[in-house]
C-alpha cells in the first residue's frame, strides 16, 4: 500500500542564511578530501547484462539476497537487495527504468557490493526487466514465443507480416501484437494525446528496439524500450506514474518499497544520449535545511566526476527548457514545468527527502561511465554521513 504520510519536517531552528554558510565552510573543508573519500572504486571489467536472467544471476552469484516485491507482466520479480548498515534514515538506490542506459543498469548491481555506508541501503537493480531482456523478449510476449528476427533491418517487415498496423508514416510504424504494441523507433512526444489509432492499446504497452549503433550492449534489438499507454491515451515511459493511482506493477512496487523505508536519500541512475559527458539533476525540497543538503551532495559529487578526469556537462548545454542550472553538471529539475506527472526522485522529493537522477553519457567509455555513478553515490553518501553523524 502507499503510505502518501511525509517523514517528519526537518527541524527549523536556522534560517536559510545560517544553513547555506554552514554548507558553504563544510564544502570549503571537505573539498580536498573528496577524492580520497570515494577511493577503492572501480568497475574494471564490469560488463553490461545480456539480459535480467544474467542481473539475478550474478546477485546470487555473490550470495546476495533479494526480497520480491511483485512481478514484471513477463513474471520476472521485481527485486530489492538490502545492504549497507542498519543505521537510519535509509537510503534508495534504484536504476535500468530505461533500459538501453545499460551503465546505470549495471551500477545498480554494483553499488551493492561497493558503497559503503553505516546506513540501511536497499537498491533495485532493475526497473525494467523485461526492457533489459532485450526486443526479441519483448516481442515474445506478443506472439506467445521466441520470434524468428535476427536484425533489425528485417524489422519492419517482421511487424507488418506478425501484427495489425496501427500506425504507419513517415518511417515509424506501430503494430499490434497479441495484446502489446511494437514500434520500429521511440515515439515519445510523436503522437497527440487520446490520438484514434491507439485506442487498441490504452492501457497497454508498446515496446521499441534500439537503434544505437555506437554503444555495445544498447544496440539494435539488445534492448527494449517500454512505454505505456494511459488510460487516456498518452505514450509514456516507465520513469514516470509515481503519484498516479494508475501506474504500471514495475512502478507500484518501488513506491511500496519508499513508503516502507522512507529513504532519506534517493538515487535513479540513468544516461543520455547527448555526448560523452555527465550531468545530474537535484530537485527542490520541502524544507530548507534538505535543500542545503541537496546542494551540497551536488556539489561534491560533481567535484569528484571531475576529479576523475570526466567531462561535465559544458556551460552551454541544457538538457531540456524545464531545467535550471545549479551549477557547472548539475540542473534543478521542475516536474511542474515539464508535466506527465512525478518521476522517481520527483516524488522521493515530495515525500520523502534528498535525491538525485544521474545521468553518464553514453558516448564515454562504459567503464568509466560506471565508475562515475559509484563516485557519485559515494560522494554524496559521504556528505549525507556527516548529517546524520
Ligand atoms: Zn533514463
Amino acid at each position: 500500500m502507499f503510505d502518501p504520510t511525509p517523514s517528519a519536517a526537518s527541524p527549523q531552528s536556522l534560517d536559510r542564511r545560517q544553513l547555506l554558510q554552514m554548507a558553504g565552510s563544510a564544502l570549503a573543508t571537505a573539498a580536498n578530501s573528496t577524492q580520497s573519500s570515494a577511493q577503492g572504486i572501480s568497475a574494471s571489467g564490469v560488463k553490461p547484462f545480456r539480459n535480467y536472467r544474467e542481473v539475478l544471476a550474478r546477485l546470487e552469484a555473490r550470495g546476495r539476497k533479494w526480497r520480491v516485491l511483485g512481478a514484471a507482466p513477463d513474471g520476472s520479480p521485481i527485486v530489492a537487495v538490502k545492504c549497507g548498515g542498519d543505521k537510519l534514515p535509509a537510503i534508495f538506490i534504484s536504476g535500468g527504468a530505461h533500459s538501453t542506459e545499460h551503465a546505470g543498469a549495471t551500477a545498480t548491481v554494483e553499488v551493492i557490493e561497493q558503497l559503503k555506508t553505516q546506513h540501511q541501503v536497499w537498491v533495485i537493480p532493475a526497473r525494467d526487466p523485461i526492457g533489459l531482456s532485450g526486443f526479441r523478449h519483448a516481442l515474445s510476449l506478443g506472439l506467445g514465443q521466441p520470434p524468428k528476427l535476427d536484425s533489425h533491418e528485417q524489422l519492419d517487415n517482421f511487424l507488418r507480416k506478425h501484427g495489425d498496423v496501427l500506425y504507419d508514416a513517415d518511417g515509424t510504424l506501430l503494430v499490434q501484437i497479441g495484446e502489446h504494441g511494437y514500434a520500429n523507433r521511440g515515439l515519445l512526444g510523436k503522437f497527440e494525446k487520446g490520438a484514434k489509432f491507439l485506442e487498441p492499446l490504452l492501457g497497454r504497452r508498446i515496446w521499441y528496439a534500439s537503434r544505437r549503433t555506437d554503444t555495445p550492449g544498447s544496440g539494435p534489438l539488445e534492448r527494449a524500450y517500454t512505454l505505456i499507454v494511459t488510460p487516456d491515451g498518452e505514450i509514456l515511459h516507465l520513469n514516470r506514474f509515481h503519484d498516479t493511482a494508475w501506474a504500471p506493477a514495475e512502478v507500484r512496487c518501488v513506491r511500496q518499497l519508499l513508503a516502507e523505508i522512507k529513504p532519506a536519500l534517493t538515487f535513479d541512475m540513468h544516461e543520455h544520449d547527448h555526448g560523452a559527458h555527465y550531468w545530474m539533476s537535484a530537485r527542490r525540497q520541502r524544507t530548507e535545511e534538505d535543500e542545503v543538503w541537496e546542494r551540497r551532495m551536488a556539489a561534491e559529487a560533481v567535484r569528484a566526476v571531475k576529479g576523475m578526469g570526466s567531462t561535465l556537462a559544458p556551460d552551454s548545454y541544457s538538457p531540456g527548457s524545464f531545467f535550471d542550472k545549479l551549477e557547472p553538471g548539475v540542473f534543478w529539475l521542475d516536474a511542474g514545468k515539464r508535466g506527465q506527472g512525478l518521476n522517481l526522485v520527483d516524488f522521493a522529493a515530495k515525500h520523502y527527502g534528498p535525491g538525485f537522477t544521474i545521468e553518464t553519457g553514453m558516448q564515454c567509455p562504459f567503464e568509466e561511465r560506471v565508475r562515475q555513478h559509484l563516485t557519485v553515490a559515494q560522494t554524496a553518501v559521504n556528505v549525507f554521513e556527516q548529517r546524520y553523524r
